[in-house]
């Protein structure tokens, strides 16, 4: 496709800003993102990368930013709730990049979007608006003219929607969907490692009960330890998806839990307890109009059981850029991207909500005892998004 046309690409979260560098990289040279907040920003908490896309972020030439920025954990465990005795084990480190030819990592949000934005800042074919709300598309022979909330105006010859769970260009195109509880509540959090007395071995641990689960695993080269805590709740319907939360109802809820839990609650600072509800939406069977294409959490909101939703936007950034590189016009681009992404997006939608429903089954002693279906043993991981 001709590497002239006007890309404007909605949403600057990590999908948008991944998908202007691929598409920069491919030699397109109009790219516009449009972010609705005033400045980026991500949230306290860290992002687990599998190698499907440390492999995609390698190939945009990350890998020297990640390598400095993430922690590589050597291993992984899963541990029950009460006893804390370990019910699985997870080789990561040497044997993933061995297997896989790329790195596992964890790294903090903030961190990541920084990558990404340090790379663009030395990208003339990227600019960013900020502020920049898009509150309708109008399709027409050429692209499509999105209409922002401070009722601007601009052309594009394609739009990409990267703007989240809560797509205003979803619901352009195909009317709003709503975004339902899934019945999860999620908190996140940061806490200073050197609280603890021992350094937390192996790096990420995963403890499961009835109905909750409790994640923690080490970021900025083990200064602070990520917590992701999620327990099934009741309908949600208070005002925000991020709400602060206090380490007394994050308490409240892992009441007879294993010890290091209990004590890493303790350590939670105050002021930085948040949760989350967690929401989702059906399923869609197209992605794109005639000049409009979605890509991340906008085309395929998923639970987070599996930890693969960025890394899927991310596989999606680059394998929509290389399909537009590649064809000359955009309904066959779109087609091949969505014939690329679509089966293997909604697997790993379903597998996130099968593993949910495992992982906080009502018997987790017996977790384990059959091969679990994770990221890894579903084969994942191998996805190279650069020859899909
Ligand atoms: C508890 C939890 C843990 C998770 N852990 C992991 C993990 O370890 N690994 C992993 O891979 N994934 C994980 N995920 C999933 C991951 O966070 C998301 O899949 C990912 O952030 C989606 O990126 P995105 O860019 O598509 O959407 P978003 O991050 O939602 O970004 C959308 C952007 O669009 C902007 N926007 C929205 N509407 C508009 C508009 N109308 N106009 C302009 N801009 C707009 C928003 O402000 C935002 O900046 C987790 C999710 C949760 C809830």
């Amino acid at each position: 496709m001709d590497r002239n046309i006007r890309i404007a690409i909605i949403g600057a979260g990590l999908c948008g800003l991944s998908t202007a560098l691929a598409l920069a990289r491919l030699g397109f040279r109009q790219i516009q993102i449009f972010e609705r907040s005033p400045s980026l920003g991500e949230v306290g908490a860290g992002l687990t990368l599998g190698p499907n896309a440390t492999r995609a972020l390698i190939g945009l030439g990350l890998g020297d930013a990640l390598q400095q920025s993430c922690d590589e954990p050597h291993a992984g465990i899963t541990r029950h709730w009460k006893t804390g005795a370990v019910l699985m084990r997870s080789a990561r480190g040497s044997v993933i990049r061995e297997h896989y030819g790329a790195p596992y990592y964890q790294i903090h949000r903030a961190d990541m979007l920084d990558i990404l934005v340090q790379a663009i800042a030395k990208n003339s074919a990227i600019n960013i608006k900020m502020g920049m709300g898009l509150l309708a598309t109008e399709e027409n022979a050429q692209g499509a003219v999105l209409i922002f909330s401070d009722r601007q105006k601009f052309s594009a010859d394609i739009v990409i929607g990267c703007d989240g769970l809560k797509s205003s260009v979803s619901e352009s195109l195909f009317g709003a969907t709503a975004a339902n509880f899934s019945g999860y509540v999620a908190w996140r959090a940061l806490v200073p490692a050197a609280a603890f007395s021992a350094r937390l071995e192996p790096p990420a641990q995963l403890f499961i009960g009835i109905e909750r689960l409790f994640m923690r695993y080490l970021v900025r080269h083990g200064e602070l330890i990520n917590i992701v805590a999620i327990a099934r709740a009741q309908g949600w319907d208070e005002e925000g998806w991020m709400l602060p939360s206090t380490v007394e109802e994050l308490r409240a809820q892992y009441f007879g839990w294993h010890e290091d839990i209990l004590h890493t609650i303790n350590l939670v600072p105050v002021e930085q307890c948040f949760k989350w509800a967690i929401h989702v939406r059906e399923a869609i069977p197209t992605w794109y109009t005639n000049a409009i294409v979605l890509a991340g959490d906008a085309a395929h909101p998923m639970v987070p059981f599996m930890g693969m939703g960025a890394s899927t936007a991310i596989e999606d950034a680059v394998v929509l850029a290389r399909a537009l590189a590649l064809h000359e016009d955009r309904a066959t681009a779109f087609l091949a991207y969505q014939t690329a992404r679509h089966t293997r997006a909604s697997f790993i939608q379903a597998q996130s909500a099968q593993r949910g429903l495992r992982l906080m089954s009502a018997d987790p002693d017996s977790y384990g005892a059959e091969r679990e279906m994770s990221e890894d043993s579903l084969g994942l991981f191998a996805y190279d998004a650069f020859s899909a």
